[in-house]
């Protein structure tokens, strides 16, 4: 069958920009192809590693039955126009290391790509995943000059689909009947909140015992090592692929969702300018508002130290800029 030539207007798809292809990226590159959700720029300083996955990914096109174009490149200007830019570019953690240990060198990396990509994307969203997550998504957002609604950073999605799993595992229950909230920063202070985790709307208070819950807590806080201790070379990738897909869904369908994200805090739960994992309703435009939950004095404090300890290391960071 030969097609003819349109005259009909074309349309603009959404386009989403992955600047860092490496196991997270490209992750995300295939979740947002097979949902056939937008179009995807992958970008990548590593020689052919962009082009590459991007070709791999296109020839997957017929058998997975996606049709959105997928481009590799090492040039800024490729991702021009992106709606959505995600920063993944940067090192994972190695066994035995924090995520804080990462400061410096993903710094400069997240300070250069942000900026290069917003001068060819002014009007895009950024989605920061590179690690320390919330002092990471803070520099982001002040090397961008965006408002802080378009900047967040992903981690809480991550976190509390973790903290599901092991509540549906414990209980031997689907995980679809699980419902998990972790608030804080994405590192070891972390704040699983057992009270608002439930199976089917069941506080999970009422069903395990308090033992339990904290073994699942630390099992929570814990996720990410556990995965580079047994990965050895690099960290988790296909669940934090997952969780940076429904951030993007979310935004390209204007779904306004409430979930939980790292976002700038200028008050909420007496916190000021820092960026951390909070319950925020999320659609086309950004960040639309933060949910105050509340919280016990326990939970408050918990939040607090969190909140603390990214403070400390963002000061660190912004002597890189
Ligand atoms: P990876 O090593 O597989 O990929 C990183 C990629 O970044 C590499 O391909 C590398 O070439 C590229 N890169 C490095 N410097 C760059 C630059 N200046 N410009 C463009 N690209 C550059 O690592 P990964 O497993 O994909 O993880 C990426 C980051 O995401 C890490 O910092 C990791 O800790 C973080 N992470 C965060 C979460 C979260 O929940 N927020 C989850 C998983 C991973």
């Amino acid at each position: 069958m030969k097609l003819l030539p349109s005259n009909l207007p074309i349309c603009q798809p959404a386009q989403v920009a992955i600047i860092g292809a490496g196991n997270v990226g490209s992750a995300l590159a295939q979740r947002i192809a097979e949902k056939n959700m937008a179009d995807v720029v992958l970008l990548d300083m590593a020689a052919g590693r962009p082009q590459g996955i991007a070709l791999d990914l296109v020839e997957a096109s017929g058998l997975e039955g996606h049709d959105r174009t997928l481009r590799g490149t090492a040039d800024y200007a490729d991702t021009a126009g992106s709606d959505i830019v995600v920063i993944t570019a940067g090192f994972p953690r190695k066994p035995g290391m924090s995520r804080d240990d990462l400061l410096r060198v993903n710094g400069e990396i997240v300070i250069q790509a942000t900026q290069k990509a917003i001068a060819h994307s002014p009007n895009a969203i950024i989605i920061v995943v590179t690690n320390p997550l919330d002092v990471m998504t803070y520099l982001a957002w002040k090397s961008s000059g965006l408002a802080p609604q378009r900047v967040m950073g992903m981690a809480g999605i991550l976190d509390s689909s973790r903290f599901q799993t092991f509540i549906a595992l414990e209980l031997g229950v689907s995980s679809a009947d699980v419902d998990a909230m972790v608030l804080g920063g994405h590192g070891d202070l972390m704040v699983p909140l057992p009270r608002y985790s439930t199976v089917n709307g069941i506080p999970i208070t009422e069903l395990l015992d308090l033992a339990t819950i904290e073994r699942l807590v630390e099992r929570t806080r814990n996720g990410g090592a556990e995965i580079v201790e047994l990965l050895q070379t690099g960290g988790a990738y296909y669940a934090p692929a997952s969780s940076i897909c429904v951030m993007v869904e979310t935004i390209l369908r204007n779904r306004s969702r409430l979930l939980p994200i790292a976002a700038y805090l200028e008050g909420q739960y007496n916190l000021h300018d820092v960026f951390i994992g909070v319950p925020a309703r999320l659609a086309c435009r950004g960040i639309e508002s933060i949910l105050e939950l509340e919280l016990s004095d326990r939970e408050l404090e918990a939040l607090h130290r969190s909140a603390a300890s990214v403070r400390e290391n963002v000061e660190e960071a912004l002597k890189l800029l």
